[in-house]
């Protein structure tokens, strides 16, 4: 295989038309082929992922940042232009980088406890370049109990940061009422559901969808959890750093 098509993404139209009912604009393609090669160089002095193998980077990076913002092959009304959007816990930036490429128009907000992984963002932000994403460095149950930020976004989105009640506690407190919460997952059983419905009635949100769908090369099994905010989140959540996982709701 030659190098080019190692660190060549695959184009996809056809997964993209079938599955999201939407295709990647030139310059979209380019700007994620360029996102592609900026994970993969930095990922040797910085561990940001262990998938680097292109079509797997499509799809487990790309297509499943994407897929969680598109469920019935529509992308959510919450992405309107304008809408403010936060990818909580985004590591080498899954799935905020992928939704501020594809949507120009919203502002995107990508956090991260470690500074090292959103150094890395910043770079990419500046060599892409990005200019409706914006980052900090801090863990989500302090940023969640700041004025500027909570309730503060019509979009939360949050993937392997945590327990799924965790994952409520951390993202529900953030957003706007009416808004909506994403919580990407790989797998799902119905005994989670109850924790989950206990929790999200706790942070004054519903449970709006859960979302199976298989990934479209792999097959692997994903879901998405799809919560709305229906009242105002009680002060006392979220609470202080470490309580969410350590007395799950
Ligand atoms: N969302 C990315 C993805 O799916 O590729 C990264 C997932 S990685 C397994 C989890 C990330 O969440 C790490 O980068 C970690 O630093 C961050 N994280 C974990 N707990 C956090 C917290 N309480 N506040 C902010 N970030 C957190």
């Amino acid at each position: 295989m030659s190098l080019e098509s190692v660190f060549s993404l695959p184009e996809m139209v056809e997964v993209w038309q079938e599955t999201l009912n939407w295709q990647p604009t030139n310059d979209q393609q380019n700007q994620l082929q360029k996102l592609y090669e900026l994970v993969i160089e930095a990922n040797h002095y910085v561990n940001l992922t262990r998938i680097t193998e292109a079509s797997e980077f499509w799809e487990k990076h790309l297509w499943d940042s994407l897929r969680g913002v598109a469920p019935k092959q529509h992308f959510i009304d919450s992405l309107h232009p304008g809408a403010s959007v936060i990818d909580i816990g985004t590591g080498a930036g899954f799935p905020g980088l992928p939704i501020s490429i594809i949507f120009p128009n919203s502002q995107v907000t990508l956090l991260d406890s470690t500074r090292k992984k959103i150094n890395f963002i910043d770079s990419v932000l500046t060599d892409l370049p990005l200019i409706n994403a914006k980052t900090i460095v801090g863990r989500v149950e302090e940023i969640g109990q700041e004025s500027k930020h909570r309730e503060n976004y019509d979009l939360a989105v949050i993937r392997a940061v945590g327990s799924v009640s965790a994952c409520a506690e951390y993202s529900l407190p953030l957003v706007k009422k009416g808004g909506l919460a994403v919580i990407y997952r790989g797998s799902w059983t119905k005994e989670e559901n109850q924790s989950l419905e206990n929790a999200v009635y706790h942070l004054g949100g519903e449970v709006e969808l859960i979302d199976e769908f298989t990934t479209p090369l792999s097959n692997s099994i994903r879901h998405c959890l799809y919560l709305r905010k229906v009242k105002h989140t009680p002060v006392s959540f979220p609470r202080p750093v470490g309580i969410p996982t350590q007395k799950p709701l």
